[in-house]
């Protein structure tokens, strides 16, 4: 059975700062992620408040940025899915589809995966129109009509890009005004191809094989549009991925992770990191920095229990 000091699960922001701050102090760290590295941040097409790039730089390319340091430090990064986790007094098994590892310590920066709407037709039509992803399915649509649902930033960040390729972009927003930030706000009211539907929420998506319109409704009346459109993108927000710990440690009502600022959950030996812990602030900027800090606390507990 693999032996490990630290296991880090996830690859995003978070999980790869771990490991660039555990590989770096030598300690002895594998990092499990399940998809590709990089995490969300990798369906976002450019990232404008990371700060030490003035133009801005692209997900992807930051993310591999990250993932090359954490490996030039000497950090293990296993494509593997980790399916349970038990525990005993002093380790930790984690069963995966690549057989077992057990280890001192986890570092959980598993993140969050995008919320679903929850409507008639959006589970059907995935890939056929429904994208949680502007970035990979943008292009798809030139010259085409796409709705976006929500009125947060990745909503309105996902709708300016859009119109690089849409002939027309809704955003479709259940309120009569935006959750993003002030200056992504500004840039969406002066974009052309822009129009917002002000409380309005998707009751169903239809299409037959593709997307082909959604029915609006207005909130204030409950009164129904049918909209013309060939893509729905939906950014309603994200859950996090801690069903895999939620038995050993505590969690909020909605899931997120609850540790201190050492980024300690509430089971010795376990950590959280990113956006899968109860937090203000979801940015690569916090993540990297719970990151760092899970990795430095995880050194001083193994040295504790050494
Ligand atoms: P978010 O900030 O939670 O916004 C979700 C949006 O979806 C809100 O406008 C919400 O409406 C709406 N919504 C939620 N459930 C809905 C439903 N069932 N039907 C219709 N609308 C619904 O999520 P996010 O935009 O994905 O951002 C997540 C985090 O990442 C945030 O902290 C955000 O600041 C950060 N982020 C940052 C950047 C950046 O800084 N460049 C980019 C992307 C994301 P209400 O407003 O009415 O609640």
């Amino acid at each position: 059975m693999d032996k490990r000091n630290l296991v880090i699960i996830g690859g995003g922001p978070a999980g790869l700062t771990a490991g660039i701050y555990a590989a770096r102090a030598t300690i002895d760290t594998v990092l499990l992620e399940r998809g590709v590295p990089g995490g969300l941040v990798i369906s976002t097409h450019l990232i404008e408040n990371y700060p030490g790039f003035s133009v801005g730089i692209s997900g992807p390319d930051l993310m591999i940025q990250m993932e090359k340091q954490a490996r030039r430090f000497g950090c293990e990064i296993l494509s593997v899915n980790v399916e349970k986790i038990e525990n005993n007094d002093k380790e930790f098994y984690l069963k995966t589809d690549r057989g077992d590892i057990i280890t001192s310590a986890i570092i959980l920066a598993s993140g969050a995966q995008p919320q679903m709407l929850g409507v008639k037709g959006e589970k059907e039509l995935i890939g056929r129109g429904v994208s949680y992803c502007a970035t990979c399915d943008g292009a798809f649509f030139r010259n085409r009509r796409v709705a976006v649902i929500g009125g947060g930033d990745a909503a309105v960040e996902e709708a300016i890009f859009l119109t690089r390729f849409a002939e027309k972009v809704f955003v479709i927003h259940r309120r009569g005004e935006l959750r993003a930030t002030k200056i992504v706000q500004q840039r969406a009211f002066q974009n052309q191809k822009i129009e917002f539907i002000w409380h309005g929420v998707a009751d169903e998506i239809l299409g037959k094989n593709l997307v082909e319109a959604i029915s609006v409704r207005d909130v204030r009346d409950n009164s129904k549009t049918l909209l013309k459109v060939d893509g729905v993108f939906i950014y309603v927000g994200n859950t996090p991925n801690s069903s895999l710990l939620k038995d050993l440690v505590k969690t909020d009502e909605k899931g997120y992770i609850i540790t201190d600022e050492n980024m300690q959950t509430s089971h010795k030996g376990i950590f959280a990191a990113g956006d899968v812990r109860r937090k203000l602030l979801r940015q690569v900027v916090t993540a990297v920095a719970d990151g760092a800090t899970a990795a430095f606390a995880a050194e001083k507990y193994l040295e504790e229990i050494k």
